[in-house]
């Protein structure tokens, strides 16, 4: 776990601190746009956008976490190191989370939300449809949450963790202890969402994990 500490040369510690400075600025910047677009009337697109980016994100944190427990190694070229490695050892050692600093906690996640949240901001201005609205809210929330995904999974396992992110676990908004607990229970194969943690019983329920490992192995 400690290798993972000293895995960011300086150059990308700049960049990774840089992008956790820039998201809450950026989310704001777009969220205002956003409340512009529920003033001229568009409320309803923007509630469906932020309802659907909140699962969609927890949706996709548990499809690159499932991959990246089932495939590759540490070894695995470009993925291997940077994030392949992290889940692994999380698995060995889950406490070793605790160890991380902001930036290895949240830097890349940051860095590839602002990308997102830069496309939405960019475009909102030329969005004249419903459904455009939709699509832009719905980046813009999965690309807010996205960034704190680790976070929010780090605070999942603390036995302290702020006053804050408590309530957030307890009104259902951050990944829940309890019900994180059931992914570190050998042989791993359920609840890998690690955002809001809502798509986790719906998913674990329709048995999609084994489903794709079982598509994915006749493929192969
Ligand atoms: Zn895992
Ligand atoms: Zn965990």
């Amino acid at each position: 776990m400690h290798g993972f500490l000293h895995m960011f040369s300086n150059a990308s510690r700049v960049v990774l601190a840089s992008s956790v400075v820039a998201i809450p600025i950026l989310t704001t910047y777009v969220f205002v746009q956003i409340c512009a677009l529920v003033a001229g009337g568009r409320w309803l697109s923007v509630a469906i956008g932020v309802l659907v980016g909140a699962m969609a994100i927890d949706f996709l944190t548990g499809i690159v976490h499932w991959a990246c427990d089932r495939f590759g190694d540490p070894t695995t070229p470009v993925l291997g190191r940077s994030l392949i490695s992290s889940f692994r050892d999380h698995h060995v050692n889950p406490a070793g989370i605790l160890d991380h600093d902001w930036i290895e906690t949240n830097g890349q996640a940051s860095f590839f939300s602002l990308i997102a949240l830069f496309v939405v901001a960019a475009s909102i201005p030329s969005v004249s449809s419903w459904v455009g609205t939709t699509a832009a809210t719905t980046l813009a929330t999965m690309a807010a949450l996205g960034a704190w995904a680790n976070q929010i999974h780090k605070w999942a396992h603390m036995t302290e963790a702020p006053r804050c992110a408590r309530a957030l676990q307890n009104i259902g908004l951050a990944l829940h202890p309890d019900d994180h607990a059931c992914h570190h229970r050998s042989p791993h194969d359920r609840g890998y969402c690690i955002s809001t943690g809502w798509m986790n019983p719906v998913l674990d329920r329709l048995g999609l994990w084994s489903w794709l490992e079982r598509s994915l192995r006749r493929m192969t």
